[in-house]
């Protein structure tokens, strides 16, 4: 059937009653490049922003196949089941680079896609990760205008998509596996010390004993690190997002977590930051941008960039020259 076109006020009030489809359409317009889908995008924004925020926002990576889409699968029911209405979004860094995907979304978390108080999202197609990101961002706002309450953040914890998805999150959640040493998951360091918890995953059957050793390696070098979360020592569990166990309890881990922090009137002034930090570098963004493309028709400017490549100045001195 042909869609009906769009309509910012019918969409904004589609969102805002919590209608899945005007959410996705919404998102579709968030995601666009088009500059009609990028007006409504930011009318919907504009509108949708008052009503958003009142969610917790947890972040989720690990390497593929440590089990990401079962545990969300499994959390994800335990929480609509509790009356929680769910939103996973997923930052998938390798769509933008190779066009596929590490997150295959089409056949991931089959069960909640069919939960009516559920709603996933698979990653945009963006040419670049900061791309990607933005959409994410203002896509976050978009689901909770329509009422999720928790908004799981899914990466791939391969590349630099985490620092992104931390920049955007409350509370940040790395999937391990025991057995396999960090650098075998492909896990650097860096993303270690923005966790706010490491979940051994897999904890059943023959690998209870396996992770078990595991998460207290985990709890050994987390009680080194400085938290990222001040006041907020990260903690290592155990779960099985196939069999269920330890997964409510990540759950209640998060919600203590943001009662601390809202408790010291924290939770409001750490998104504040991370709003203030976003509008810079959109900002910096934008004024590179536009700066570049008035070089690109600049004839002084390619011929310093030669000049440059062949070693003929030094690299300050072409810089001074461009800034005049
Ligand atoms: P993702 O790539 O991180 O999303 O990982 P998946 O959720 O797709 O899981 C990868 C594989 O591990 C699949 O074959 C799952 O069935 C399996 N798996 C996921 N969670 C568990 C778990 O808790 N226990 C066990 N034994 N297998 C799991």
């Amino acid at each position: 059937p042909r869609r009906a076109p769009l309509d910012v006020e019918q969409l904004s009030e589609g969102i805002l009653a919590g209608n899945r489809t005007a959410l996705a359409r919404g998102i579709t317009c968030v995601e666009s490049e088009a500059p009609r889908h990028q007006e409504i995008a930011r009318e919907l924004l504009r509108r949708c922003l008052p009503h958003s925020g009142d969610s917790i926002r947890i972040g989720i990576t690990g390497i593929p196949g440590a089990g990401k889409s079962q545990f969300l699968e499994c959390i994800g029911k335990l929480l609509c089941e509790a009356d929680k209405r769910i939103a996973v979004l997923a930052v998938d860094p390798s769509s933008s680079v190779t066009g596929g995907s590490i997150l295959g979304d089409k056949t991931r978390m089959e069960k909640l896609c069919r939960d009516e108080r559920a709603f996933i999202r698979p990653s945009p197609a963006g040419k670049t990760l900061g791309g990607v990101a933005a959409k994410t961002r203002e896509s976050i706002i978009l689901c909770e205008a329509a009422g999720y309450k928790v908004i799981f953040v899914e990466t791939v914890g391969v590349g630099q998509s985490e620092i992104a998805v931390r920049s955007m999150v409350d509370f940040f959640l790395l999937l391990q596996l025991a057995g396999a040493g960090d650098e075998l998951q492909g896990i650097k360091k860096g993303v270690i010390e923005m966790a706010d918890a490491i979940v051994v995953n897999k904890s059943d059957g023959d690998n209870v004993g396996r992770t078990k050793v595991a998460r207290g390696e985990y709890a050994r070098v987390l009680h080194h690190l400085h938290p990222f979360t001040e006041g907020w020592e990260p903690k290592a569990v155990c779960c099985s997002g196939l069999e269920g166990t330890g997964v409510w309890d990540v759950w209640e881990m998060v919600q203590a977590f943001c009662e601390k922090l809202k408790v010291e009137n924290r939770f409001e002034s750490i998104r504040a930051k991370q709003n203030a930090k976003w509008f810079r570098t959109l900002l910096e963004q934008r004024v590179l941008d536009s700066f570049y493309r008035r070089q690109a028709v600049d004839e002084t400017f390619a011929e310093l960039e030669r000049s440059v490549s062949e070693g003929r100045i030094p690299v300050i001195e072409a810089v001074e020259k461009v800034l005049g």
